[in-house]
This record gives structure tokens, sequence and C-alpha cells, in this order.
């Protein structure tokens, strides 16, 4: 079963293409760039390539007015003969969808029909910079495959098992009410991949799995996992909340914003692109990526140096607190680029909690290994890659091979109906 799995952005698709038959194998991955802009291009890397010099695919400049243009673009890619990943396009049997925000209704991977479409409407103004080019894209989709099963897959349904005095915010009950002013959290599909992949690693069933998932990417965040579930993320009703991140804020005092607009005359409209773009690590030292920033704190850089104290320093913080809420996690668990790649950061985290009996092996964890904890440790210290592609593509084919097995005993239940006389 091949299966496509896309992330749209505005005026962007990244894409995979999956077989799905037994563990999923991505064939094909890449991305359409500049969808509406002068200089739109496709970037496509095969699983085939390094073997088939004839591959054409690399680098592909061509008109693409829109995302369904982006979508026949892919496909005539993916169906040279000469790569051999596609023959037809009848062969794609689903297409999974990232979609970021599915608010409170969702709180898993749905087949995708004009209720969902509406329900994903609904959420647009929680998330209008991501709900509405995932919508681009199912439109364009259905577009291009008329016939073919689509799924959501979304980033806020693992956070649905928050316990209300957990997600709601201390203030008046009507925000919640009328507007969904509440916590939602995000990354939910990185978090909840790793935790299943930590409870198979530790021995235990996921619903046994008590475990900090530390998703530390150019946006991070930190979840509190219990018995399998999420139940406490520091993204909030917007994914600006909760630690430091590359440009965004993090965490600050609410009444802030209003404070810059009438105090330092910042426009309102440009605060959001103030606190998502211009914070973070680069707010204080100008330097968005972690390695920049640890290259500029070796040189002696003072203002990469506070930025990184104060990364790690809100990063433990949370850990610290999901500590408590836990009783005690059975491991912490890094993910994403910097989860992935960065002992420093890794390292002066985990020293932190020295003093409740974490210890790392520095070897170890110098070389990113999978399990990076130290002798006696008193909990498990795990560095697991994400794969939220990965994720969408199992979904989707579950969810495809659900409504085969469901219209095969729709067939089967009407051929033993009486014949009409
Ligand atoms: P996002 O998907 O949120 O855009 P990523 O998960 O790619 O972000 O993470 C980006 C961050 O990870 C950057 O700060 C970068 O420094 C760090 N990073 C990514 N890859 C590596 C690597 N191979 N070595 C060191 N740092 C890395």
């Amino acid at each position: 079963m091949k299966v496509f799995v896309l992330n749209s952005g505005s005026s962007s698709i990244k894409f995979q293409l999956f077989d799905c038959v037994g563990a999923p194998a991505a064939l094909a991955k890449g991305v359409v760039e500049r969808i509406g802009l002068a200089g739109s291009r496709l970037t496509c890397a095969c699983s085939r390539a390094p073997h088939n010099p004839s591959c054409p695919a690399k680098r592909v400049a061509a008109d693409v007015p829109d995302h369904a243009t982006g979508i026949k673009l892919v496909c005539n890619c993916l169906l040279n003969k000469a790569c051999g990943l596609l023959d037809r396009l009848d062969e794609v049997a689903g297409i999974g969808h990232r979609v970021v925000h599915g608010g409170e209704s969702f709180t898993e991977s749905v087949r995708i029909t004009e209720v969902v479409i509406d329900a994903i409407e609904n959420c647009v103004k929680l998330a209008p910079l991501h709900n509405r080019p995932a919508l681009m894209g199912i439109r364009a989709g259905t577009e291009v495959f008329p016939n073919v099963p689509q799924v959501a897959v979304f980033d806020t349904a693992f956070h649905q098992t928050l316990p209300r005095h957990r997600y709601l915010y201390a203030a008046p009950l009507e925000f919640y009410e009328e507007y969904g002013v509440r916590k939602y959290g995000f990354h939910g599909i990185s978090h909840q991949y790793v935790a299943r992949k930590a409870a198979r690693l530790l021995g235990t069933g996921p619903e046994r799995l008590k475990a900090i998932t530390c998703h530390l990417g150019n946006g991070s965040s930190i979840t509190a996992v219990d018995s399998g579930k999420s139940v406490d993320t520091s993204m909030g009703f917007t994914p600006l909340s909760g630690v430091m991140m590359g440009s965004r804020s993090g965490d600050l005092d609410p009444y802030i914003p209003l404070f810059l607009h009438t105090e330092a005359g910042i426009e309102l409209n440009r605060i959001p692109e103030v606190l998502n773009k211009e914070s973070g690590l680069k707010g204080v030292c100008r330097l968005r990526d972690v390695r920049d920033v640890l290259a500029g704190a070796e040189r002696g850089d003072k203002q990469c140096r506070l930025a990184l104290d104060m990364f790690v320093y809100r990063l433990a913080a949370y850990i610290g607190a999901y500590w408590v809420i836990l009783g005690g996690p059975d491991a912490i668990v890094f993910t994403a680029g910097i989860g992935e790649n960065v002992p420093e950061v890794r390292r002066r985290v985990l020293e932190k909690f020295r003093f409740l009996g974490v210890t790392v092996d520095e070897a170890k964890n110098a070389e990113n290994a999978v399990d990076i904890s130290g002798k006696n440790t008193s909990v498990r210290v795990l560095v697991i890659p994400t794969n939220e592609e990965l994720v969408i593509a199992q979904e989707t084919a579950r969810i495809v091979d659900a409504l085969d097995a469901a219209g095969a005993a729709t067939r089967r239940d009407q051929s033993a109906l009486p014949r009409p006389p």
C-alpha cells in the first residue's frame, strides 16, 4: 500500500511517499517551494536515486500557481519510469495530512470528510498560519485524488487527555466557554511517537509509561506523559508559550505585550511578529540556531553565553515541574534537532537533576546514543529521533485498512441478503 504524506504550508508542500506494506518505508521525500510566487521549484530525493543515475528529480524549476499544481508536479516526478516508485496514480491508497490544530474536536486521527473539513475550518481562528495552509493541501489532495481516502493527523490530539484543571487558564471562565481559550499543546505527533518508542526500549507497555518528553527544535515543547497519556505540556493556547525557543519567547508575563504597546509604541499587530520571530535565543544573542549560539559561547561571546544559560534554565524548570507532577518519571526523552544532536544542551540540563539521582554516560551522550543513562541512574535518559511523517503514514494506512475492512464487510452483508423474488 502506497501512502502520500503531505505537510502543507502557505507557499510550500513538504511530502513523503511511503510503502506501507509491513513496516512503512519512505520511498521518496521532498518539497515544493514558493507556490504562487516567482521561482517556484520542486526538490525530491528518491530512495532509489543513489543507484539510479537517470533519476531526473533532484531540483526542477516549474510554474506552480497553487497547491493542486504542486501535488501534480510531485506526482509526475514520482511516476518517472526510471525510478519505478509509482507505476500508476491509483497505486496511492491514502493521503495523510499533518494538521496543526484540531481544537477540542479531535482526540485522534480521522478520515477527512466534509464535516471534518468544517471542524478544521472552525480551528482556523486558533491557528491561522497553520490550519489555513493545511486546508489548501486537503482541497488540493481532493482535486488531484478525488477517489482516494484522506486522513488528518493532528498535532493537538495527543494532548486532549490533559485534565480540565491543567488546560484551563486562571482567567474568567467565559474566555474558555465562549472563545475556546485554553491550553491545547502542540508537537503531539512527536511526543506520542517518542513516548511509545521509549516504552518499547524500557520493555514496558505504553500504558504503563511515565516520561518527560523534550521535543527541542526551533520550536520546542516538553510534555509530561503518565500511563502513556499526555497529562501536561509546555505549549499552550498557541505554540508561543512554554520554554525558550530559537526565535519564540516562550512564557512571559502576560502584561508585557500591552506594556510594549503603550510604553514602547510597538503596534499591537507587530507584537506577534516580535514574540514569534525576534525573541528566544535570537532576541538575546541575535542567533537562533543552537549550533551558532554554542560556537559563539565557545568564543567567549557574553550574549551567547547568557542565551544558553537562559535556555538551559528554562528547560530544566519545566522538567522539574513535570517531575513533581508525575511523582518521578521512568525516563527523560530528548528528540528533534537540538534534542537529538546537541550533547552540550542535554548535559547541562541533566546536570541539574543530579541531586535526584540522574546520571549520564558522557561518552554515549557525546555520540548521541539512544540510551545515554549513566551508572545507577534513577531515571533512564533516552535520545530518540522523532519521525512525524512515519506516524502520519502509519495512521493513514491504519484508517485506510479499516475502511477497506468495513467496505468488504458491507459487500459481504449485501451479498448475503436474500435476492428479491
Ligand atoms: P524545526 O523542525 O522546529 O524547524 P529542528 O528540529 O530541525 O527544528 O531543530 C533545529 C535546531 O536543531 C537548530 O537550533 C539547530 O541548531 C539544531 N540542530 C539540527 N540539526 C543539528 C545537528 N545535526 N547538529 C547540531 N544541531 C542541530
